[in-house]
């Protein structure tokens, strides 16, 4: 059975924008360029990816 979005999912995705349930505030999304292990940890690649930092996290992701 599909799901049903709500007018609200629909509007949320029309405006493209996330709001944080825990602090309330937007979500931004930033290309963040990481290292992450490949597979043993024996060594790493170069891998971004887009993070959406709020209020509760902008310190640990910006640091
Ligand atoms: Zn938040």
């Amino acid at each position: 059975m599909a799901k049903r979005q709500s007018f609200a999912d629909k509007a949320s995705k029309k405006k493209h924008e996330v709001i944080c349930p825990v602090c309330n505030q937007a979500v931004q999304y930033t290309l963040v360029v990481a290292p992450e292990p490949v597979s043993g940890g024996k060594s790493f690649k170069m891998r971004s990816r887009n993070v959406g930092i709020c209020k509760c996290n902008e310190k640990s992701v910006l640091a």
